[in-house]
């Protein structure tokens, strides 16, 4: 396993970390598998989050082992309050007395960015958890690239988690040189771009440089190839997908002309398959974030994770399809062709039958 230098922080870490999203869907005896055998592979960077609600399992899987890692956690709330309470429930369910370190979690604008920097503003909150020594640094997570390269320019956070696989390639022109540039650390998520790039082989196979590749390995691989990217998470399931990952990490990266040839393939089958999160749709002139509604219907749908998407129905309350005006500009930009105003109806119908207390957990 290769290590990195995380920005200016002195921690060392694997260049494969453990993302805990997915295991919100997986059986807690699965979990505690793949992260004993991701420490016994050499990882130690491990990602967490209040919303996902995995923290409990991934907190049992380390007991005994907490100090062999770099525990990651993150907060979406946005009052003091909030996060006070967020944080003390998190180093609960994580059985640790402190994460190394604890992000602003999606971080939406730069509008917000303002916000919470300002005299008075949560950042301040942030930095007086630092000096009670409950985290160690300050990181930030988010999907709008120049809001995380204002962020960073800030000086007030050592990390930065963005987007980056084939199909969403923003942040190699954007956030990897801003956190090279400013001794920032860089971790790659959506890697496998929300499983879009799992397709089985059989279904669509890359062929890259002569070799024939899984998409998983492929898109992978590219992440990686990418130098500036400090940490690519890798969400599993299990501890047979994070050896197939672990792997990807041993192989020599592929030079620009493989690379090119994954980003080419990709194209094709990003189409038909679903959200790659690309924001070509954007702006909404309703401001109606419609990644992010791809995203609430693979939780919904494909992960049957609930708790995310009820969590941040409550905290962020954004505006949901009603407010969507049918004016079709999305549709026009999108380069899939994806449905998304009917996109929009499935999940707000979703959401409001999550909310009610018959709701069984199987959506349609
Ligand atoms: S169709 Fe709806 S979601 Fe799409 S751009 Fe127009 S208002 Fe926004
Ligand atoms: S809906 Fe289409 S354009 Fe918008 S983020 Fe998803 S793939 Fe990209």
């Amino acid at each position: 396993m290769e290590y990195r230098e995380l920005g200016s922080t002195g921690l060392t870490v694997s260049r494969v970390g453990v993302g805990g999203f997915a295991f919100a869907i997986t059986p807690r005896r699965e979990v505690a598998r793949a992260i004993h055998r991701a420490i016994d592979l050499g990882l130690n960077y491990f990602d967490s989050a209040r919303l996902y609600g995995s923290e409990g399992k991934i907190g049992a899987a380390l007991r005994g082992r907490r100090e062999r890692v770099v525990l990651a956690g993150k907060c979406h709330f946005r009052t003091p309050h909030e996060i006070e309470e967020s944080l003390h429930t998190s180093l609960s369910q994580l059985q640790t007395d402190y994460l190394d370190i604890y992000h602003v979690h999606d971080l939406k604008s730069e509008a917000e960015l303002e916000e919470i920097g300002a005299p008075g503003g949560i950042l301040g909150l942030y930095e007086e958890l630092k000096r009670q020594g409950k985290i160690r640094f300050i990181g930030v997570s988010g999907h709008d690239s120049q809001a995380l390269v204002g962020a960073l320019k800030t000086g007030r956070f050592v990390l930065v988690y963005g987007r980056y696989n084939p199909l969403a390639r923003e942040s190699a022109a954007s956030v990897i040189p801003a956190s090279r540039r400013l001794r920032r650390g860089f971790v790659a998520i959506s890697a496998l771009a929300w499983g879009i790039f799992s397709v089985p082989p059989e279904h669509h196979a890359f062929e890259v440089g002569g070799e024939s590749l899984p998409g998983a390995t492929a898109a992978f691989r590219y992440v990686l190839s990418n130098p500036d990217v400090d940490v690519a998470l890798a969400g599993v399931r299990s501890a047979e997908e994070l050896e197939e990952l672990v792997a990807v990490s041993s192989l020599p990266p592929f030079g620009p002309e493989q690379s090119a040839q994954v980003v080419a393939q990709s194209e094709s089958l990003g189409k038909g398959q679903g959200c790659t999160q690309c924001g070509v749709c954007l702006p909404c002139p309703a401001g109606i974030d419609i990644p992010l509604y791809f995203r609430y219907l693979t939780y919904l749908r494909d992960y049957r994770a609930t708790q995310y998407p009820a969590l941040t129905w409550q905290a962020y309350a954004k505006p949901f399809s009603e407010a969507c005006t049918e004016c079709g500009l999305c549709v026009q930009r999108c380069p899939f062709e994806l449905p998304i105003v009917e996109t929009l109806r499935t999940v707000d119908r979703l959401a409001r039958e999550m909310r009610h207390p018959t709701y069984q957990d199987e959506p349609d």
